[in-house]
């Protein structure tokens, strides 16, 4: 019975979804016209992204599904290597087998269980700020703060080459917005002088920046924010779990754990790889985020797989330093012997090295040739970077072997000579 009245349904619903697509036919066409135009500008401005299938799981060394084997990875943001650490796969399927796949609901309606209050008050610890609160990703976190902190009356100061996150949430404050140039301390003082008219200032900037691996002037910032009397902000996606003595972040490493007053960071890079971002800070701002903050209160809470593997990987992080620890060596080996080497290596003692190549063209066929070669890396061009400062990006994990990390210190000194790169 309802058998055929779901096939009634289905038959009505073809022929109505036929009488609609030919109403609006030609506005498909049009729209079709418009966007294979819109991809072949891509495609002539060489800004194509195309996407390598990986046939295994996350890790220092891949196989592709085309059939490449056995290549390192030098381009993941898998710093300590615990998107695939047995420990935290197994975190994962105990917290799916006991508490489902989903939630099927937002945190403040049915979507709120006792491990997303462990996670929180455990990211909270690993911090020390007084209280934390999830996100589906750290883009959300980005895009759910300044609008729910921030009103008219209110500044924010945000440095030119913070992520994309953070100038879409601001895009979408009301608040006055000054960007200061980057890393500019001078800069960032003369536009605090300026902002001084308003109630509340609040500097907003990356802890680490992924595309040159330069950290922050953290010191100096709060510095300027303590005479100002500004709030500072810092996104921790490139740094939490592996800057600073124990992993805390750029502000730990740089003694200011004390005066950053709101953290946001990822659960999707060092500290398991699966997904979700957060906030950390005053429990008030907390808080205010549950009741204000629209990606977390119209979004799905985060499945519990990927929160059992965010919850181990702090588990793991604050028993003992040493993984946190062990990247600084594996960083140090391949800065140095690449520029012992003849390349230029942008940022400091950051796991993120761009081998800084100038030409568009030549970061694109090194990086190609370097994956002949069994290392996969990815070159970067405008719009992604400024024009001129084409580079390939490497990335250095905790469980790349000395051999690895060797074996492309090689192939960039083959592939550099062949294509000019180095004399
Ligand atoms: N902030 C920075 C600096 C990032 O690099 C990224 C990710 O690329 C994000 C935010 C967004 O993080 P998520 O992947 O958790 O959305």
């Amino acid at each position: 019975m309802w058998r055929a009245a779901a096939v009634r349904t289905l038959r009505g619903a073809r022929s109505g979804a036929g009488a609609l697509r030919a109403a609006s036919g030609a506005a498909a066409a049009q729209l079709r016209r418009r966007l294979e135009s819109e991809l072949e500008d891509i495609r002539g401005a060489g800004t194509w992204k195309s996407e390598r299938v990986i046939a295994s799981r996350q890790g220092p060394h891949l196989r592709l599904a085309d059939g490449g084997a056995g290549i390192i990875n030098f381009c993941a943001n898998n710093y300590l290597g615990l998107s695939s650490h047995p420990e935290v796969i197994r975190a994962a399927v105990e917290a799916l087998e006991k508490f489902g796949a989903g939630l099927s609901s937002v945190r403040f309606i049915c979507g709120t269980q006792s491990i997303h209050k462990d996670l929180e008050e455990k990211i909270a610890r690993f911090h020390q700020r007084e209280d934390a609160i999830l996100y589906a990703s750290c883009f959300d976190a980005n895009a759910g703060i300044f609008e729910a902190l921030l009103t008219p009356e209110d500044a924010v100061l945000s440095d030119e080459l913070n992520h994309a996150s953070i100038i879409d949430g601001i895009r979408l404050c009301k608040a006055n917005k000054y960007r200061y140039r980057h890393m500019d301390m001078q800069d960032l003082e003369a536009k605090l002088k300026e902002a001084q008219k308003h109630r509340l200032r609040l500097v907003a900037t990356d802890g680490a920046f992924s595309m040159d691996g330069d950290i922050a002037p953290l010191r100096e910032i709060c510095q300027l924010a303590q005479k100002y009397d500004a709030l500072v902000f810092i996104d921790e996606c490139h740094a939490t779990g592996f800057l600073g003595p124990n992993g805390r972040g750029t502000d730990e490493l740089l003694g200011v754990m004390d005066k950053v007053t709101i953290i946001n960071s990822t659960l999707g890079k060092a500290l398991g790889g699966a997904a979700g971002g957060y906030t950390t800070g005053p429990k008030p701002l907390i808080d205010l985020l549950r009741q204000r903050s629209r990606p977390y209160l119209f979004s799905n809470s985060l499945p519990p797989a990927v929160v059992g593997c965010a919850s181990k990987a702090l588990d793991l992080l604050m028993e003992s330093n040493a993984i946190a620890q062990s990247m600084a060596a594996k960083t140090q080996r391949f800065r140095s012997k690449m520029t012992a080497a003849g390349f230029t290596i942008s940022g400091k003692d950051h796991p993120i090295c761009p081998v800084m190549l100038g030409d568009a063209r030549l970061a694109s066929v090194m990086a190609e040739d370097m994956l002949n070669r069994g290392i996969y890396v990815i070159g970067f061009s405008y719009p992604v970077v400024p024009k001129g400062k084409a580079r390939i990006r490497v990335q250095i994990s905790a469980v790349h072997s000395d051999e690895d990390i060797d074996r492309c210190v090689e192939a960039f000194t083959q592939v550099g000579r062949k294509h000019g790169a180095l004399p």
